[in-house]
């Protein structure tokens, strides 16, 4: 499965989600539009703030979250894709020796 046909059954399971989580009317709490309706996009990540630099391994945390936007405004909000069971929860990245070792 390609990445693009990931990204649109994890669509799918989101807007499904989102029905079931999410009672109507959705209004968007910004412009208070009703009938605007919500664009999905892309799963992408968070990862855990350490001061600036990109930490990969040592334990660091990475959260997969789905953006909901509004249409008129472009208000959006996160919903954990990994809480709401439409990814794997990310193991902690494990520990790596540093380079050298
Ligand atoms: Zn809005």
């Amino acid at each position: 499965m390609s990445r693009d046909e990931q990204q649109v059954r994890w669509g799918r399971q989101m807007l499904e989600w989102l029905d079931e989580k999410w009672p109507q009317p959705r209004a968007c709490p910004v412009c208070r539009s009703t009938d605007a309706g919500w664009d999905l996009g892309h799963i992408g990540e968070i990862r855990v703030f350490t001061g600036g630099g990109l930490v990969l391994g040592s334990g660091s945390r990475i959260y997969p979250m789905a953006p909901v936007m509004c249409k008129n405004c472009g208000y959006t909000f996160l919903v954990n894709a990994a809480h709401a069971g439409i990814v794997q929860p990310p193991k902690p990245e494990a520990a790596e020796p540093e380079a050298g070792q």
